[in-house]
Order: C-alpha cells, then sequence, then structure tokens
C-alpha cells in the first residue's frame, strides 16, 4: 500500500453510460496535458444509472482500466461510486476508489440534543464577525444560526461519517477519495452554511477531499445553467473562500476543493469559475453526467445511414415514454412538450437537421434544448436495445470518437480549466 490517495489540482467527472468511450474521453485530457494543464479524469456513474442501463461497478472499472492501457495515460484516475449510501456502497466498493456520499435524504432531520450542544459549544470561535479571507463582508454569525445549520445537517454529516468507515474499513485509510455530496436537496446552501457544515464534516473526522453544496439557480441535464449569473459567480467565489478557511480553521485535508455537480454544459458558469479559481489558486472537481451518450447520439446521426436510422428510432420512442423517462429526473429537466417535434417530421430529417437541432450550440437557431433534454434521459431506450445499439456504435467509433473529444475538451475543458 502506497502513501494516501490525493485528487490533483484539476479533475473531470465523466460519464460514460454505455462504457465505450474511455478512449476519446482521455484523448481529451490529453489535449489538456499538451497544453501544460493536468486534468484528472474520474468515471461517475450512479446507481441510478447502474440499474436503469443494467450495468455493474465491476464494468466501469474494466472499461476504464482498458481504455487507460489503450491510450497509454500515464497519470492517475478513478472511479466514483456516485450518490452511494449506506445501502448502495457496498456494490461499489470493489470496483472504486473514489466515493460519492450522498446523504441528502438525512438533510433536515433534526439532531440529537447532545451531539447539538456539544457541536454549538464547540464551536464559539464562530460567533460574532468572522472575517473569511476573499469574502467581502465578515460572516455575522450568531448561536441562533449554529443551532438551525447544525439542526438540519449535523444527523446528514453522522451518516456520512457511518459511511465513510464502512468504506475505510474495507479499503484501508487513505487509500479512495472521499466526497460528501448535498446537491439533490430543495434549497442550495449559503456559504456561511457551507462553513457550519465543513465544521461538522471535520469534527466527524471524514478527510473529505471534495463537497459538493447545491448552488442557487437551476441544474437542469445537459443544458445550460439557468439563474442569476452575478448570484451564482459570487455564491461559488464565497465557497471556494470558506473551503481555504476550512482548511486552515478546522485542519481538514490541504487539497480540499468544490465538486461542483454539473448536471453537464453549464457553459456560461465556466467564464465566471475560471476566473474565481485563478483568483484564489484553487482547483475544482467538476461533474458532468451523460452527455457522452448524447455524442454517441450525436455521431451517429452524423455518420448517417443506419446511424441516422437508429437515433430517429430512438427519439420516437423516447418521444412515446417520455413522462415515464422524466419521472426519475423530475427536478432536473425542463422540457416544453411543445417544442418537441413528432417523430413523423424527424423520421423526414436529413444528418444535419437530426445534428444541429441535438448537438449543444446554443447560439444555432436550430438547436433544440427540449429534444436534447429528451434523449439525455431516454439512454433507457438504448439501452434496451443492448447488442443492436452497442454494434453500431462500435461501427461508428471513429465519428463518434471525434465527438466525444471535441465536446469535453473544446465545450468544457478548454473554457473551465484552460480559460479560453
Ligand atoms: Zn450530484
Amino acid at each position: 500500500m502506497g502513501g494516501t490517495v490525493l485528487l490533483s489540482k484539476h479533475s473531470i467527472g465523466v460519464g460514460d453510460r454505455f462504457a465505450h468511450q474511455g478512449k476519446p474521453q482521455l484523448e481529451a485530457c490529453g489535449m489538456a496535458a499538451e497544453r501544460g494543464v493536468e486534468v484528472i479524469p474520474v468515471w461517475n456513474k450512479s446507481n441510478r444509472e447502474h440499474t436503469i442501463i443494467g450495468s455493474t461497478p465491476a464494468g466501469t472499472r474494466a472499461a476504464a482500466d482498458e481504455a487507460v492501457r489503450a491510450s497509454g495515460w500515464r497519470k492517475p484516475y478513478y472511479v466514483d461510486a456516485d450518490h452511494i449510501n449506506l445501502k448502495s456502497v457496498d456494490n461499489f466498493m470493489e470496483a472504486c476508489d473514489f466515493f460519492t456520499i450522498d446523504v441528502a435524504d438525512r438533510i433536515g432531520q433534526p439532531a440529537e440534543a447532545d451531539a447539538l450542544r456539544a457541536f454549538v459549544e464547540g464551536h464559539r470561535e464562530l460567533l460574532g464577525e468572522l472575517p473569511v479571507a476573499g469574502v467581502a463582508l465578515p460572516f455575522r454569525i450568531e448561536r441562533d444560526f449554529i443551532v438551525l445549520v447544525a439542526n438540519k445537517y449535523l444527523a446528514a454529516v453522522e451518516e456520512a461519517g457511518r459511511i465513510y468507515r464502512r468504506i475505510e474499513e474495507k479499503k484501508g485509510k487513505g487509500q479512495f477519495i472521499t466526497e460528501v455530496s448535498m446537491d439533490e436537496t430543495d434549497l442550495p446552501q449559503t456559504p456561511a452554511e457551507l462553513l457550519i457544515i465543513l465544521a461538522a464534516v471535520a469534527e466527524e473526522g471524514i478527510p473529505i477531499q471534495t463537497i459538493a453544496p447545491k448552488f442557487s439557480g437551476r441544474f437542469d441535464k445537459g443544458v445550460d445553467y439557468v439563474g442569476d449569473l452575478a448570484k451564482f459567480s459570487e455564491e461559488f467565489s464565497d465557497d471556494v473562500a470558506v473551503t481555504t478557511f476550512a482548511v486552515r480553521q478546522f485542519g481538514m485535508s490541504g487539497n480540499l476543493k468544490l465538486s461542483v455537480h454539473s448536471g453537464s454544459d453549464k457553459f456560461s458558469l465556466y467564464g465566471p469559475m475560471h476566473r474565481i479559481l485563478k483568483k484564489f489558486d484553487a482547483g475544482v472537481h467538476l461533474k458532468t453526467a451523460g452527455t457522452t451518450w448524447l455524442e454517441e447520439l450525436t455521431g451517429l446521426a452524423e455518420a448517417g445511414g443506419e446511424g441516422l436510422e437508429l437515433a430517429k428510432e430512438i427519439y420516437a420512442l423516447a418521444y412515446a415514454q417520455r413522462e415515464a423517462l422524466c419521472a426519475p429526473y423530475a427536478s432536473v429537466v425542463n422540457i416544453d412538450p411543445a417544442r418537441l417535434p413528432a417523430p413523423a417530421a424527424v423520421e423526414k430529417w436529413s444528418s444535419e437537421q437530426f445534428v444541429s437541432a441535438l448537438r449543444h450550440d446554443p447560439k444555432s437557431a436550430a438547436y433544440n434544448s427540449s429534444l436534447r433534454q429528451l434523449l439525455h434521459v431516454g439512454f433507457k431506450m438504448a439501452a434496451s436495445m443492448g447488442a443492436r445499439y452497442l454494434d453500431l456504435v462500435s461501427g461508428m467509433e471513429i465519428t463518434i470518437a471525434k465527438n466525444v473529444t471535441a465536446n469535453l475538451f473544446e465545450r468544457h475543458i478548454k473554457p473551465l480549466f484552460i480559460g479560453e
């Protein structure tokens, strides 16, 4: 066993629903390396995704290892057990070395009285005026506020501790990366709340390297951010400042950074995020989700012939089952049914028409965010086709790979990590 596994400053969570695109994804990280920026890939896949597709964490691990071997990637890479809880963690134990502990369903469960009292008493240093370097105005924290936040999050953090210790027992201390996520909840956390949550995480002894708060605004799947950009920027900046402060104040891991569960393609956030990270000399973990699957679909449509036919068929199936497909993602999809073209109309489309409706180019008049979101959650349709889908994906590998690499490098890595 080596030393403690530490996540690099810049890392990107890449989804790969059908586990065929590891190589072109690595190619995008390789292009960043050529530009002098190290971006470490992490393959994330949640229990929900595995269940819908019928895949296993072992399959994700095998695909990642194989892609790394075939590409000659020499830097670290990880496989993330995304959004696990005490019930699902065991499934991921063998295959994963990055664990995103999700305790959102415990948020709001009142803390036990003694634990609450001890926590509040133990953090009198936070009371009153608290200057945090990089935050414009000092926080003003009162006892009642700590009680309120602790009552909302302490029980959740204790649960995270139970999950962390279970993983540590199986995998060994320092042998994996720990993230705590609180993004799948109703309300965003303010920077002052994040500070108190980090105090609780430190006290619970969870050596997190990344934390995923919920930010203001909508983070719908596969489409751009909807919300107040100035407000997000201020919040993100203050959150970065708070993580830096927490490292010193609570003795947390020196490489603690924010993890942004983006739901993919939050293009308008990348510019402000890049500037803020530069200002603080801070790192970030950007989690993208299923857009690699959409690049597969784009590549199939672009290749024409059978590929285009299959893409149209998947659209028609998804169209017919829209409500069922959207149900597991209800809070993060925002489809306008009136903007969905009828399958009979799509049937007549050329490659170019299909690709330009699907491809996420907000400046293009043909881009259709409702169609894109429907196909985003429509991966179940492709999964149900089994070998028929996967054989065609393999057959059209070159066109697809080009789309996967360009999407990841040009639209994500470049604006966020390189700043172009
Ligand atoms: Zn998430």
